[in-house]
């Protein structure tokens, strides 16, 4: 009865449809939540922005349905708002899992809210995951704390692109946040690189003095991150010198300084590197994540793939006489992965691989076969091809 009513609860909500508000992180795809990751694995579609790393677009499943939906910078959009609005309503009405997945964190601008508010009018069931929001994984990749107990107590984040209908009257307040940053306050500007200048001037303007330490974080976290650190009053001349465009981050205040002790990122061995992953698919992720933690940001673009043959008569007849044979030779951690997988699928276990002497190619294989199968590797002896050298045959498996 119990799991009865528990399909039925399931039944139901695979008709219901989900919107899944998900933040994607600044850049760097390992930099997303783990939840925002499941609910990914769990979309039918998957509607995401211009800054959000292609590389999380291979969590969705390959049947899941994968909409781009532009926005780069403010004005370009590639779809109108309220029709983004109105698909992730259609879609969530058929029924299904939709995964809204933006840039940095859902509510830290890029107008999530607004698509949480018109899910809500329409009364389609939302979930929000946060991301780590590029207002404070830029600084941080940048070596810059965002607060800290001498040089600044609190943080704003303020946006340098306000819609134009406000016209002149900012509905900012940057007189009140720059005498605040003057007693040591941190201001994080996003969409800031269109208008840096006149948003740097309206600090100064305010009060702030020009020698306040000021940085600009572009592409964050990814291979093409840049940092510049200069002063409020110089800073836009330093980002124009240096062509700093968006997207891009600017942190004024003291904070911004410490920069100078505290940079790492740039130190990683494959700091700036892009890499591209040829490897298949199963084993890329775990190669990919050791030239992540170097620094590296990588691309996974597998050239193989590994599959089932057409036929497994070949392998069957083998696997009928394989106490016959004197030597069987593992080419391949997936060889023997595979081959394993089929001895037992007729039946058969380790006790068919009867006195035949074992050669594993390479270390994977070595490790692999040491692993399943459960024969003592000193009494495995490996060489690269049997015959091939001779005195290789002595080597032992290790
Ligand atoms: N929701 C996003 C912000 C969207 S507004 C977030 O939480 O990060 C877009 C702005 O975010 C850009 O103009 C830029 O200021 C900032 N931004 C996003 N990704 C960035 C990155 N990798 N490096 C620097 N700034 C970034």
């Amino acid at each position: 009865m119990k799991a009865r009513g528990g399909n039925e609860h399931r039944g139901r909500e695979k008709h219901r449809g989900v919107v899944i508000l998900v933040g994607a992180g600044p850049g760097a795809p390992d930099l997303i939540a783990i939840r925002g990751a499941d609910a990914l694995r769990g979309a039918d579609v998957v509607i995401y922005d211009y800054l959000v790393s292609p590389e999380l677009l291979r969590l969705a499943p390959p049947k899941a349905e994968l909409i781009y939906a532009g926005k780069k910078g403010g004005s370009d959009k590639t779809i109108e708002q309220s029709d983004l609005n109105a698909m992730l309503i259609a879609h969530a009405r058929k029924g299904r899992r939709v995964v809204r997945l933006k840039g940095g964190d859902p509510f830290i601008f890029g107008r999530g809210g607004e698509e949480a508010e018109a899910l809500a009018r329409a009364r389609v069931a939302f979930e929000v995951v946060p991301g780590v929001t590029s207002a404070i994984a830029a600084p941080a990749f940048a070596g810059i704390p965002l607060t800290h107990r001498e040089h600044g107590s609190f943080v704003a984040f303020v946006t340098g692109h306000e819609d134009e209908r406000k016209g002149e009257s900012s509905a900012i307040p940057w007189k009140q946040l720059a005498t605040a940053a003057k007693n040591r306050g941190t201001i994080v500007i996003l969409m800031a690189t269109a208008r840096m200048r006149a948003t740097l001037q309206r600090l100064s303007g305010a009060g702030l003095p020009t020698e306040t330490p000021a940085a600009a974080v572009e592409w964050a976290t990814t291979a093409a991150q840049r940092t510049v650190l200069a002063t409020l009053g110089t800073l836009a001349d330093a980002c124009a010198h240096n062509n700093v465009g968006a997207p891009a981050v600017i942190v004024v205040g003291e904070c911004a300084g410490l920069r100078e002790h505290l940079k790492w990122a740039e130190k990683m061995p494959l700091f700036g590197r892009t890499i591209v992953v040829t490897r298949a698919r199963a084993t890329s992720s775990e190669f990919a994540a050791s030239l992540r933690r170097l620094g590296a940001d990588i691309v996974q673009f597998p050239t193989i793939e590994t599959a089932p043959p057409k036929s497994f008569a070949a392998l069957d007849k083998a696997i009928a006489r394989l106490h016959s044979f004197d030597w069987i030779i593992f080419t391949s951690a997936a060889g023997v992965e595979s081959f394993i997988e089929r001895l037992k699928s007729l039946g058969g276990d380790i006790r068919h691989l009867g006195r035949a002497s074992i050669a594993a190619i390479g270390p994977a294989t070595v490790k692999i076969f040491s692993a399943k199968i459960l024969r003592k590797p000193a009494d495995a002896p490996v060489c690269p091809y049997p015959g091939a050298n001779p005195n290789v045959r002595s080597k032992r498996l290790a």
